[in-house]
């Protein structure tokens, strides 16, 4: 089968390589759509010892398997079900998930992968294979992290830094539970203009004296990061999503003189995939504003160029048609 070697410096070579072989409670997905997503440019950099690609839907060919024939999303962390963390509940933070599929163990920029079988989510009729991928990090990610916030500051002007996939998809998750305005900023003209079209008051610049109940930071940047801290109202809350390298900030009297809280998420618990199906259903047309491309195999590098540069939303490699 074709698949996307990682070799560093934003090269991308496509590959031969034998079948994926399932391991005992695993099945085959042969891959219809993975979504590109800002923490592969970590590996497009560096280069990657397997094949990455992490957002991913596609159809289970496993002759005899429950799902044999079924859409599905794969959920990345390999989760145990017998922990006290998966027991409570918290899937994503199983105590023995020691892999990620596209991260540890190879993910979905390629034709097909073999996937732990519980890390199978089946796909509903409804929802279209470009359309089924956004439900995990875009949708998933964003409204966890929302949900965890929601808890301790319900209501309220929002803010969001960044507008990638993230920030867009914590846009529309905030509106959705009735945060208003949601403001969001980015240098980028494109991303801030989609901001704008899908509901929310694009910032070019921020205003440092503004005040908000819950700020969102999804650029991964420091500067945004140093915002967020000072920008958030007295008992409001900064929501930390996506991922960075190195954090620098300084602990400026706007950041020490109130209480306010910061709350870090990472991914979802399965629990709330049913959820977070509704809220594509409810919002389906500005969702599907965000994926903005698809490309076979051979465009993936261009692809990533586009969207390394800020030209792309939530592009994705398609094996459809
Ligand atoms: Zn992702
Ligand atoms: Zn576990």
């Amino acid at each position: 089968m074709r698949h996307a070697k990682f070799l560093g410096n934003g090269r991308i070579e496509i590959g031969e390589s034998a079948w994926p072989v399932p391991a005992a409670g695993e099945a085959l997905l042969r891959v219809t759509a993975c979504s590109l997503c800002g923490s592969d440019l970590r590996p497009l950099k560096n280069g990657w010892p397997v094949t990455p690609g992490h957002e991913i839907a596609g159809v289970v060919d496993q002759p005899g398997h429950r799902l044999h024939g079924r859409r599905c999303l794969v959920y990345i962390p390999v989760w145990c079900g017998h922990c006290p963390t998966c027991r409570a509940g918290h899937t994503q933070l199983c105590d023995n998930a020691t892999e990620l599929v596209g991260w540890q163990r190879p993910g979905g920029y390629a034709e097909a992968l073999a996937v732990p079988e519980q890390c199978l989510l089946p796909i509903p009729d409804d929802v279209p294979n470009h359309l089924a991928p956004l439900l995990l990090d875009t949708i998933g990610t964003a409204a966890h992290g929302v949900r965890l916030s929601q808890n301790l500051v319900p209501a309220g002007r929002a803010l969001v830094l960044g507008a990638g996939p993230i920030g867009l998809g914590a846009l529309l998750v905030l509106q959705h539970f009735g945060y208003r305005p949601v403001e969001v900023f980015d240098p980028n003209e494109y991303r801030r203009g989609v901001a704008g079209e899908l509901g929310g008051v694009p910032l070019e610049h921020l205003d440092a004296s503004a005040r908000y109940a819950l700020v969102l930071e999804c650029s991964g940047r420091d500067a945004a990061r140093q915002s967020a801290l000072e920008m958030v109202a007295a008992r409001g809350a900064v929501v930390q999503l996506g991922e960075a390298d190195a954090w620098h900030v300084n602990e400026t009297k706007a950041i020490r003189r109130k209480d306010f809280y910061y709350v870090r998420s990472f991914y979802f618990p399965l629990s709330e995939y049913a959820m977070n199906i509704e809220l594509l259903r409810a919002d389906r047309a500005r969702y599907e504003r965000l994926v903005d491309a698809q490309v076979p195999l051979a465009g993936l590098q261009e692809l990533f160029g586009q969207f390394a540069r800020g030209e792309r939303l939530k592009p994705q490699l398609s094996f459809a048609g």
